[in-house]
């Protein structure tokens, strides 16, 4: 049976990141089992926007450098990358590896950012969703990939954490493209377990030492958790995520989706005791904990489901919203501020994920809180 590591790690102290990260890995065999001397390794990190580190948005540094400098003791060549919403470029990258603290850990560790803005596709013949990905060019100059997610919940999948994660494998404004061509959070997901097939990662860390509950995956509030988890299997470390957050796993899309697909097996979980780690109260507000009222609101009708709503509280107009809305749902008023036709929106909600200022939320329909309300009694 495969094993899936899970260690306490109340903060980001850097010794203590850096023990419970070998600790993982030494859970699962060790990283010399993934990582062999002269192997170039992508170290694909969740680093959704220009965030500092405290707001809980995007991979931890100190988790990076924990993960690169394991990476290196085992004789590997970390490189740190990640294609985030906007333009795949080296001006908007810049800005994130900054803000986000990721170059000053490259800096001291004497390793690589992804300077590569090309872009390749792959044919994935086996794929249920996508035959076919374009996906960020050095991908193809690599020898494997970890991918180091962040647990949050997620509008659309319900939560993010490993496999959500490789979801910037896909350069820039192709991610928009393919939220138009996988419109359901559904179909959406099956795209995502054919990525996670087709990307093949080694290894895969979630950085659940402190989570984002509520708005998330970037207008939530950070919660601690106090775990790092660790494995060879994306979904299988994705599903001990969920159950630190009290998820059901069939209530996560893409867990689901790996299920139906027979890629989320039986597992076993060494390492702490994962009773002792739960946050039983953590905020998932859009969905519920129960994966029956899951499924009930990914089938509802569109004009049912949960709609973003923009509040221009703290909107500055920056036009990120409008560019991103694959369905062209969204255009700014005369006074620069976004307005949202809900009959063409798809309920992506990527308006919400990107909205740098954390104006848009998402709402449920009133008569579905209501029926959901009732349904809790
Ligand atoms: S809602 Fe957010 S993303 Fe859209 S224009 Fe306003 S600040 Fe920018
Ligand atoms: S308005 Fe927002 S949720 Fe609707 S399609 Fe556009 S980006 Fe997606």
């Amino acid at each position: 049976m495969d094993e899936v590591a899970l260690v306490r790690c109340t903060d980001y102290d850097r010794a203590a990141v850096e023990r419970a990260v070998e600790r993982v890995f030494s859970l699962c065999g060790g990283a010399e089992r993934f990582v062999q001397p002269g192997m170039r390794v992508l170290i694909k990190l969740n680093l959704l926007m220009k965030r500092t580190p405290d707001r809980a948005t995007t991979t931890h540094p100190e988790v990076a450098r924990a993960v690169a400098f394991a990476v290196q003791k085992a004789g590997g060549v970390p490189v740190f990358a990640d294609s985030p919403g906007g333009p795949f470029t080296r001006g908007m990258l810049a800005g994130v590896y900054d803000t986000c603290g990721i170059r000053a850990v490259a800096e001291e560790l004497g390793c690589a950012l992804n300077d590569d803005f090309s872009v390749t596709t792959r044919t994935f013949p086996e794929g249920d969703a996508a035959k076919q990905l374009d996906l960020i060019g050095v991908l193809d100059r690599v020898d494997a990939v970890i991918t180091v997610g962040k647990l949050k919940t997620h509008g659309l999948t319900t939560m993010t954490g490993c496999v959500k994660n490789l979801y910037g494998c896909v350069p820039g404004t192709t991610k928009v493209e393919y939220h138009a061509r996988y419109p359901q959070a559904e179909l959406f997901s099956r795209m995502l377990v054919d990525l996670c097939a087709c990307v093949k990662p080694c290894f895969a860390l979630l950085d659940a030492v402190e989570g984002m509950e509520g708005e998330g995956p970037s207008g939530g509030r950070p919660r601690t958790i106090g775990a790092l988890v660790g494995g060879e299997n994306p979904h299988q470390v994705d599903a001990v995520g969920a159950a630190l957050i009290g998820l059901d796993p069939e209530s996560v899309t893409t867990l689901r989706a790996a299920k139906r697909r027979g890629l989320l097996g039986p597992y076993s979980c060494v390492g702490d005791p994962i009773e002792t780690l739960i946050v039983r109260d953590f905020d998932i507000p859009m969905r519920t904990k129960r994966s029956g009222w899951v499924n009930m609101v990914n089938r509802l009708p569109q004009a049912l489901r949960p709609r973003p709503v923009f509040t221009h509280r703290r909107c500055d107009g920056c036009g990120t919203c409008e560019r991103a809305c694959p369905a062209k749902a969204i255009h700014m008023d005369e006074h620069r501020r976004p307005q949202v036709d809900l009959t063409r929106c798809i309920r992506c909600y990527c308006c919400q994920e990107l909205c740098p200022k954390t104006d848009v939320e998402v709402r449920r329909n009133p008569l579905v809180s209501l029926l959901h309300e009732r349904g809790k009694q």
